[in-house]
């Protein structure tokens, strides 16, 4: 059994880690490879070696660092194949699929190279006679995150690539599901020339995570994960002192007004809706019809599309979406569309009992399609994470924008209309932290940021660009007077002003 071990400055000297867990084939259901689960002491292991590396880290010139980030993001593109491969090996998702899931990683990493200009502080001369004021950014020390098995490589390089560039040291726990893949990342990063103990990954579970967040020698934790866990992390690693940004869950809508190309919507909704399982936090799983004839039109054009939809081994060139991650995830969502059944939604399409021939033991499951979806739904509430669309019927504009502002997450939202006022109106009003118009997956380009609002995310800062790195740094303001040697009149007693 091929065991995936932890990325530790000095390896071999770690402490031995008695628990393991298993790492599915999704295709095959069939356990892969053991995975290491590690406790405080290995967290206490990384912390040391993280603490004796960064000090240095952060005095190399932030060109120098940039530089390892265009060597490592050359590094990857020269083994994009292997990593697409292995990441899908492990998550299920088609192999095109998995480049896109590193490549938006990557272009985290192409931010990064651009760090010696991001990182640029204020000065203002002349604040008051003779004195001027600075401000820097300066790494916070050591940074730690924790990312779910959705995106085994963007989302630990959303993290790594800003924290490290800023000139942090950074402990990265993945996903004990996928973890294969962020090694990975992190042996191509050593190549690359960063120094040990800069990244390192430790893989556990519930016990890893709490010895993260109670770690005193951990200055921030950023993590990524469903609603309640993150809610967790957040409390937890604020009470202990830490700065932290933590990810939830989602249940993102499409809104189609009655003159949007509905041709267009279908196409786009198959991919949102179906592609990679539906396991994506920017997946759109609720379609939301403003009228009943646009609803009616929308059904009888999604159903061929559907019907359209290939499922199959992750490695198949010409399927649309694989398995999800394991068996316990693949009931859940099955659980979910019996739910929405039984809280009389309509099941158009039904998934469930889908069989790939020659691959009995995978997790697939076929797409399901369910109409007649209403807000009062445990289904609707809450977040599904696999292959279903869900169609909620509104009547009216108002009531579409009021569906996605009052649910419980707001990570994205789309609106598909020909009419730029219907976009611009909707785009100032939904409650939702990331809108795409005519776009279905609105995930921010890495020099802006990724975030969501309500239960989507808690604490402050977004991911990657500027807010990246607002998070994996703090400010450092100067105030500076040099005196020439005449008297200056004497002590001052009362609060200094430039006036
Ligand atoms: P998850 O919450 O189960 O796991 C996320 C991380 O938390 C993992 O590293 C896991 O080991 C750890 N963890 C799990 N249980 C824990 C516990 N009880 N205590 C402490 N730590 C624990 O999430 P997942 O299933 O890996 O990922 C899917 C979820 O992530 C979905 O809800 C999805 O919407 C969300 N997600 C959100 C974003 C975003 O940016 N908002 C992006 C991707 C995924």
């Amino acid at each position: 059994m091929r065991m995936i071990d932890h990325v530790v400055a000095g390896g071999a000297s770690a402490p031995q880690q008695p628990r393991h867990g298993d790492v599915f084939d999704p295709n095959s259901g069939a356990v892969q490879a053991q995975v290491a689960l590690g406790d405080v002491a290995l967290l206490d292991h990384a912390v040391a070696a993280a603490q004796a590396a960064q000090p240095a880290w952060a005095a190399t010139n932030p060109q120098r660092r940039a530089r390892v980030m265009f060597r490592f993001k050359e590094l990857v593109e020269a083994h994009m194949d292997e990593l697409a491969q292995l990441l899908s090996s492990e998550h299920g998702k088609v192999i095109a699929d998995a480049k896109g899931d590193i490549q938006r990683g990557l272009e985290v990493i192409e931010f990064a190279c651009g760090i010696p200009h991001a990182l640029k502080g204020e000065y203002t001369q002349g604040a008051g006679p003779g004195i001027d004021v600075y401000s820097m950014r300066v790494p916070l020390g050591i940074g730690a995150g924790i990312t779910p098995f959705n995106f085994p490589a963007m989302i630990p390089l959303w993290m790594s690539g800003v924290a490290i560039a800023c000139g942090n040291a950074f402990i990265l726990k993945p996903s004990e599901r996928d973890p294969s893949v962020p090694v990975r990342l992190a042996e191509l990063f050593r190549e690359a020339g960063l120094p040990e103990g800069i990244l390192q990954v430790v893989h556990g579970d519930k016990a890893m995570v709490d010895a993260i967040l109670d770690h005193p020698a951990i200055g921030a934790v950023s993590f990524v994960g469903s609603s309640d866990i993150a809610q967790y992390v957040y409390s937890r690693g604020v009470a202990a002192g830490k700065r932290v940004q933590a990810m939830g869950g989602a249940k993102n809508h499409g809104i189609v007004m009655p003159d949007a190309d509905l041709d267009q919507v279908v196409n786009d909704l198959s991919g949102a809706a179906f592609g990679s399982a539906g396991e994506r936090c920017m997946a759109l799983p609720v379609v939301v019809p403003v009228g009943d004839d646009t609803a009616d039109r929308l059904r009888e054009k999604l159903l061929p599309a559907i019907a359209a939809l290939r499922v199959g081994v992750s490695t198949d060139a010409e399927a649309h979406y694989g398995p999800v991650v394991n068996a316990a995830h693949k009931q859940r969502v099955e659980n979910w569309i019996q739910t929405g059944v039984d809280e009389g939604a309509e099941l158009v399409v039904d998934g469930r009992g889908f069989s790939l021939q020659g691959h009995e033991q995978g997790f697939f499951i076929g797409p399901s399609l369910f109409d007649h979806v209403t807000p009062d739904m445990q289904a609707y509430k809450e977040e599904i994470f696999g292959p279903v669309l869900q169609m909620v019927r509104a009547p009216d504009f108002e009531t579409a924008l009021r569906l996605p502002s009052e649910h419980q997450y707001g990570n994205g939202v789309a609106i598909f209309t020909r009419n730029g006022h219907a976009a611009r109106e909707f785009a100032a009003r939904v409650q939702v932290g990331m809108v795409g118009i005519n776009v279905p997956i609105p995930v921010p380009v890495a020099y802006h940021s990724f975030g969501g609002w309500k239960r989507s995310g808690f604490g402050d800062h977004n991911q990657h660009g500027m807010e990246g790195l607002r998070f994996w740094t703090r400010v450092k303001t100067v105030t500076q007077r040099w005196p020439d040697s005449s008297p200056d009149g004497g002590n001052a007693f009362v609060i200094p002003t430039m006036g």
